[in-house]
């Protein structure tokens, strides 16, 4: 293609703005954006309710590009994972979870990560660059059409490749549209989930600015076990993080998600959960206890079912909501931790 611009890295305001940069009245934005967002168009051409004029300015600039998809696994589990090529060759993986009545889609904001956690395979292939917030966007668009109306998709969960709030400004524009009901992607801003592993400085902002749902990559309830795990601890170390959750927005009903990846050895031990309890106590929070997905990459082990199990029971017996998530998808290495759309690792079903 072109070196037209994606029509969706731009914001509601900065398409008005432009827009008026060239005289056109600022209520034609939201037209143009309900074309590109609810009636999925894939051109200008078709915005029958826009002059012809103005179609062809548009044409001009912008293009409505959809992501290349070059690939779809299905695992046993029903999980599909796609793998997608950006305009640059990167490669970007979103992975689609049917729940019992509803898909979650589970989307990425980097390629690769910088923050380099110990156990998990995003990290180990490093940094590559941030997405573009059209990038972001697009995962949600194209996924949902996709499966068009015989799916129902309602949860979108930042908890694919990269970490959300180091690329902030376009996750938040990201999530600003694919929430907006009027001219966006109309997706409930409760129903989506930011996860970070504690970028602390923007979680207010978050809060505030976007109103969604809030997760954190736990993983540990004390400093020295959590630098060992998470680089990004010892600048942020646990205080500062609870900090921020304990004035994290919420709504009436609503908790922090906290995930604890179960690490054998290193996190699993019961001292270790009636630590998560006390830690947790001036928290709105529940717990997703992640037993580690294995990789060739570390030599970190899952613990014992019998020792997550007793885990689990001791938050339980804190009043804590915890439950085990084993991740799904796993044949197909679409768990947490397992994304790296590295391409040719896996015979991949062309679709
Ligand atoms: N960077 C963000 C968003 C990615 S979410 C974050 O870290 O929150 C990825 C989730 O998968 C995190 O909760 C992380 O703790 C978990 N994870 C990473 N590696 C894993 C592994 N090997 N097994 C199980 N979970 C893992
Ligand atoms: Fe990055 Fe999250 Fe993986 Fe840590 S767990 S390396 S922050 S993707």
């Amino acid at each position: 293609m072109t070196n037209q611009t994606d029509i969706k890295d731009f914001t509601h305001e900065r398409l008005i703005s432009w827009l008026r940069d060239r005289e056109i009245a600022s209520y034609r934005a939201a037209q143009i954006l309900k074309w590109v967002y609810l009636r999925q168009a894939e051109d200008f051409e078709g915005m029958s309710d826009l002059g012809k004029a103005l179609r062809e300015l548009l044409s001009s600039h912008f293009a409505i590009p959809r992501l290349e998809k070059i690939a779809l696994q299905r695992s046993a589990d029903g999980t599909r994972k796609y793998l997608f090529r950006l305009r640059d060759g990167n490669l970007v993986e979103s992975v689609l979870i049917p729940e019992r009545d509803h898909h979650t889609l589970c989307i990425s904001s980097q390629v690769g990560c910088a923050q380099g956690c110990r156990f998990c395979l995003t990290g180990k292939g490093g940094f590559i660059r941030n997405l573009t917030q059209g990038e972001i966007i697009s995962q949600v668009r194209d996924v949902k059409q996709e499966l068009g109306g015989s799916a129902r998709l309602s949860n979108i969960v930042f908890m694919g490749m990269g970490e959300p709030l180091a690329n902030y400004e376009n996750v938040a524009n990201a999530v600003t549209l694919i929430g907006n009901g009027g001219h966006g992607l109309a997706f409930s801003h409760r129903k989506m989930t930011v996860s970070t592993a504690g970028i602390v400085p923007r979680i207010p902002e978050l809060g505030w600015q976007t109103k969604v749902g809030l997760a954190i990559s736990l993983n540990a309830a004390d400093n020295p076990t959590r630098d060992m795990l998470m680089p990004i601890n010892r600048k942020h170390p646990l205080e500062k993080l609870m900090a921020a959750c304990r004035r994290y927005p919420l709504a009436p009903r609503e908790r922090i998600t906290f995930e604890y990846v179960l690490i054998k050895g290193i996190n699993d031990s019961p001292d270790h959960a009636r630590r998560l309890a006390r830690l947790l106590r001036p928290v709105r929070a529940k717990i997703n206890l992640i037993p580690l997905n294995e990789h060739d990459r570390s030599d970190f082990r899952r613990p014992e079912e019998s020792v997550i199990q007793e885990f689990r029971e001791i938050l339980v017996r804190h009043h804590y909501t915890a439950i085990i998530r084993h991740s799904k998808g796993q044949d197909i290495s679409a768990a947490c931790g397992q994304l790296r759309a590295h391409g040719e690792t896996k015979i991949f079903q062309k679709t």
